[in-house]
């Protein structure tokens, strides 16, 4: 049987391809998405729990902001952006020795008021995330506060990371809510992406070989089923797109060959509010506990219920170790929980020097028809993906309307 043919093929349905074949619908190329989970979204996976009203926690990312230029673009013109709501204003704590602490407590204000002027004159290019913010925070503001907060944030050790992708600066719009999620969380965004024109999704699909054929792609997946495209963008974390760029642009391949993953154990836990004995916050940034970041849905509060994801270094804990401690920071009880599920999020594991290895990625797809979109190139927010995806598109279909844009 010869394979359904489509102009333009992304493998991966994160914000990431979602927002390549958004952009490639509406510059007339018809794009099939093809995603190996059975929901679209990746890392933007909102848990709903049906016995419990579809109370709804956030497993992944939870916050979108007004500088995210593109995203808001692209949620504009789907008539989501209208949906975005407001989050409550709550303070992170800081997990510590066993014991929930403020965020001042651990500021070391001399030091931070002597060192600010080398973080607001300093260059982020080509430095670490210890280097550029132990200069510009002070070291004992790096080890006791900041360090663990961009931790947090990543989910993995920052240490090492790339300054340049962690935070970028980016004009805000003024007339949307500064941080905001969605009415049921921010998987709605990724739904509407999936279900705009000109864009077509596939579930339970997972792309496992990619070989170039008469000037385009043919792709096989893993149920057997077969696609041929003229164009193609890779929407999937570095270590998947090693594989299927191995055969169709073996230089591209073996150049993001030795890009790390982190590997981020996720439990989500629902409770009624009166067993839970902290206050409302935003989460927990852990100095030294066993699970590196926790967010609550304490953001768009619930007459009843509270929410939470605790997020552990993959595969260090088994599940009832991660409630247990769970349940420690939270001052409850394993047996309060009313409903919990978990899963496994990816968050790719960049190092100094990085941006060098964008820039040979960058290199060897000039000039041809593959695109490699995600969350690796400019940062891992939501909005750097976008924005990859966006330059991706223009590098090979030309600049967006100015009514796409
Ligand atoms: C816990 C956590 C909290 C976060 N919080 C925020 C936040 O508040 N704000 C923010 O801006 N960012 C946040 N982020 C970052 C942001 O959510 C992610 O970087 C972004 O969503 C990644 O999108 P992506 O499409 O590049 O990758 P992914 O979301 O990883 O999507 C890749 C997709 O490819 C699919 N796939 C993989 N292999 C195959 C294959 N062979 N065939 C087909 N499909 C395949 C996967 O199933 C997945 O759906 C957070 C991330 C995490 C993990």
């Amino acid at each position: 049987m010869s394979p359904q043919a489509f102009p333009h093929i992304v493998i991966g349905a994160g914000i990431s391809g979602l927002s390549a074949a958004h952009y490639a619908a509406r510059t007339g190329q018809d794009t099939l998405v093809l995603e190996s989970a059975e929901q679209p979204g990746g890392c933007m996976c909102t848990r709903t729990f049906p016995e419990l009203d579809d109370y709804w926690v956030e497993a992944g990312s939870h916050s979108c902001f007004n500088s995210y230029g593109n995203l808001l673009g692209i949620m504009e013109r789907l008539g989501v952006l209208d949906r975005a709501t407001a989050k409550a204003k709550q303070s992170y704590k800081l997990w510590r020795g066993g014991k929930r602490k403020s965020i001042l407590s651990a500021m070391h204000f001399f030091e931070l008021a002597r060192s600010l002027p080398r973080l607001f004159g300093g260059d982020k290019s080509g430095a670490s995330v210890r280097e550029f913010y132990g200069r510009g925070l002070g070291e004992k503001n790096y080890r006791d506060l900041f360090g663990p907060a961009f931790r947090s944030v990543i989910c993995q050790p920052a240490d090492d990371f790339p300054a340049e992708a962690l935070f970028r600066k980016k004009p805000r719009r003024k007339d949307v809510l500064r941080s905001f999620s969605m009415p049921e969380g921010l998987r709605e965004i990724p739904r509407a992406l999936a279900a705009g024109p000109g864009v077509e999704l596939r579930t339970g699909c997972a792309v496992t070989e990619v070989q170039g054929e008469d000037g385009g792609y043919r792709l096989r997946c893993a149920d057997g089923g077969e696609f041929r495209c003229d164009w193609l963008t890779l929407a999937v974390p570095p270590d998947i797109a090693t594989g299927l760029l191995a055969t169709a642009v073996p230089e591209a391949a073996r150049i993001v060959g030795g890009i790390g993953m982190a590997e981020i154990d996720t439990q989500v836990l629902v409770f009624d509010k009166a067993d839970v004995g902290v206050d409302e916050l935003a989460g927990f940034i852990s100095v030294d506990g066993s699970f590196l970041s926790a967010v609550s849905r304490d953001f768009l509060a619930d007459d009843q219920l509270r929410g939470f994801a605790f997020h552990f270094p993959g595969d260090a804990l088994d599940e009832t170790a991660r409630i247990q401690a769970a349940c420690e920071a939270l001052a409850t009880r394993p047996e309060q929980v009313r409903a919990g599920t978990s899963m496994r999020n990816r968050l790719p594991a960049l190092r100094k020097g990085h941006m060098d290895v964008v820039e040979a990625l960058d290199r060897a797809l000039a000039g041809g028809k593959v695109g490699v979109t995600g969350n690796w190139f400019l940062g891992v927010s939501i909005e750097d993906c976008v924005t990859r995806s966006r330059t991706e598109h223009e590098r090979r279909f030309g600049a967006l309307p100015t009514d796409a844009v």
